[in-house]
């Protein structure tokens, strides 16, 4: 009899699964695969920790999926021939997976499967993935479909799995020729830490969400934590929504009981807003998954002109910049593999208008850096962040100024530059300002034992934004940008001044 197969993508889990629901209750058995595609190895925007954290991912879902009767093969393979393959020795009756967002080369091995299966006759069904809605025409219906998929019923994991055993094997990272890369503070990975995780955020951690998003120490704490479990699928963001509006009805309830819940309603409500963004964020990859080849604005891209200065880029990526906040954010990501929003929003400012650098480069270096790594979200800031869109305001961030407000006195910076670890308080934003006498004495020479700053912060961030919004000018730029946010843009509503100048001070306000 032919067999079914589960084909798990970015969604490695049991729990709101409906491909893998529905193929266990198809009444054959089924075979459930995982792949680690030599085509998206060689993608510029791969990185090893993307792919052990997958495979370590996986590896739990294999365990789970055993509990219920299933198993899980993972192969070194690509899509079409593991099918293949598996069709040549067993009948494939239906191959069931989730709708995967990429870039271009997933979208066109989709594209290719597609016509394989019709070729061989087999049912391909795809089910939508988050709040992304696929073949998506209008932007102005976005809202209300994403929120009518947020709430449909969560589904929990087969009773039983009829399996059908495929390989054994686990290609490891030595096997699959990759450098396994060390990462600091690393997250348990799976759906059931995926689920302690929201748990613990929901109940313990995220009540001082709104105000310690923004600082790279407290953000570690007080965010969710939950990007690298959503980009690899261990928990659903219906889950996750859902969980939250649960919670936030318990706390409402406490309150009319007289209870002081008022921190943690204002914190979760931030955090609703911010997993609609990841949703909104994603759609636009849907709509046009050449964002991180091509700007949204092209024309604008072009008008910009960035220039790749390689001695600039190093030092940018290494962390060597002579900024000291800007090269402990820098630092803390390589180690860590995560850093919170706004630092990243800095370091790719400071890339873009400090020192001119040109989106692409730098965007794929930082793909390379995240461990939660999720392209949609990733090439629609990286496009925000670098002024290429035309419909956002421009932010370019002072790096002095966000260590002196997110780090007073530099802790976070000497714990991730020991260079700086002798340096005064006074002087630990702007080391070149030391008298010589206290740099020998802090055993911090500038230009020695840490660098001059690359450029002058203040001037080029200015003339950034200048030549950025000189690059919007013109009938030809606006017409561009108008096409960009018909097809782009946020529907929200325009919020009241006083609320408009309360979210600009967070600098929230992000579309
Ligand atoms: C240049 C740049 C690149 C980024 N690349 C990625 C990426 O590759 N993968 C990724 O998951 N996030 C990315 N982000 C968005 C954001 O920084 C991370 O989602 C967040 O820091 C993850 O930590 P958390 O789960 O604790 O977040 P929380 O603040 O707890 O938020 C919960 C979830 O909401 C979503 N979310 C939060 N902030 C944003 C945002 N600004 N835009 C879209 N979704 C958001 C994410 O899914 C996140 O996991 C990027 C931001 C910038 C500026």
């Amino acid at each position: 009899m032919a067999i079914e197969v589960v084909w798990f993508k970015r969604d490695l889990r049991t729990y709101d699964n409906p491909p893998l629901v529905e193929a266990s209750e198809s009444g054959k058995q089924v075979a459930c695969i995982f792949l680690i595609e030599p085509e998206r190895l060689d993608q510029p925007d791969s990185d090893p920790i993307h792919i052990e954290w997958e495979l370590d991912c996986a590896i739990e879902l294999r365990r789970e999926l055993k509990n219920l009767g299933g198993s899980l093969e993972i192969r070194n393979e690509g899509a079409i021939s593991a099918f293949a393959d598996i069709h040549s020795k067993n009948v494939i009756s239906t191959i069931r997976s989730h709708e995967e967002t990429g870039t271009g080369w997933s979208f066109d091995r989709d594209k290719r499967v597609r016509r394989w299966c019709r070729k061989n006759g087999i049912d391909w069904v795809e089910y939508p993935s988050n709040g992304v809605i696929r073949g998506l025409r209008n932007r102005d219906k976005w809202k209300s479909s994403r929120d009518r998929r947020m709430r449909l019923e969560l589904i929990d994991p087969p009773r039983q799995i009829n399996g059908f055993p495929l390989g054994n094997a686990i290609p490891t990272m030595e096997l699959l020729g990759l450098e396994r890369r060390d990462v600091l503070h690393r997250p348990k990975p799976g759906q059931e830490a995926a689920i302690e995780t929201l748990e613990s955020f929901l109940t313990v951690r995220g009540e001082s969400y709104r105000w310690a998003m923004s600082g790279p120490s407290q953000a570690t704490i007080h965010c969710s934590r939950l990007s690298p479990y959503l980009s690899a699928g261990c928990i659903s963001m219906r889950r996750v929504v859902q969980k939250t509006s649960a919670r936030m009805r318990h706390l409402r309830e406490k309150r009319s009981e007289g209870q002081d819940t008022e921190r943690w309603l204002k914190s979760l409500s931030s955090f609703q807003s911010r997993i609609a963004w990841h949703c909104h964020f994603m759609q636009k990859l849907e709509n046009e998954p050449t964002l991180d080849i091509t700007a949204q604005n092209p024309l604008i891209d072009n008008n910009l002109n960035r220039e790749l200065d390689h001695l600039k880029f190093e030092a940018w990526s290494e962390g060597r910049t002579g900024w000291p906040f800007f090269d402990a954010c820098m630092r803390s990501l390589i180690a860590t593999g995560w850093i919170n929003f706004r630092m990243r929003a800095m370091l790719m400012s400071a890339a873009s208008y400090n020192l001119w650098l040109p989106w692409r480069e730098t965007g794929l270096y930082l793909a390379r850096q995240f461990l939660d790594y999720e392209p949609g979200i990733h090439w629609s800031q990286v496009g925000m962040q670098s002024g290429t869109t035309g419909i956002n305001s421009v932010r370019a961030y002072s790096v002095t100024k966000q260590g002196r407000d997110h780090d007073p006195k530099g802790a976070f910076i000497r714990s991730w530059i020991p260079e700086l670890n002798r340096v005064p308080d006074e002087y630990i934003h702007e080391p070149w300002k030391m008298p010589a006498s206290i740099q020998t004495e802090s055993d911090c020479v500038i230009g020695v034992d840490y660098p001059h700053p690359i450029v002058d912060e203040a001037s080029t961030r200015k003339e950034g934004v200048r030549m950025t919004y000189a690059a919007r000018r013109g009938d030809e730029a606006r017409e561009a940008s108008k096409r960009v946010y018909d097809k782009h843009g946020s529907r929200r509503r325009p919020v009241n001044r006083k609320r408009a100048k309360e979210l600009d001070k967070n600098q929230t306000k992000l579309f």
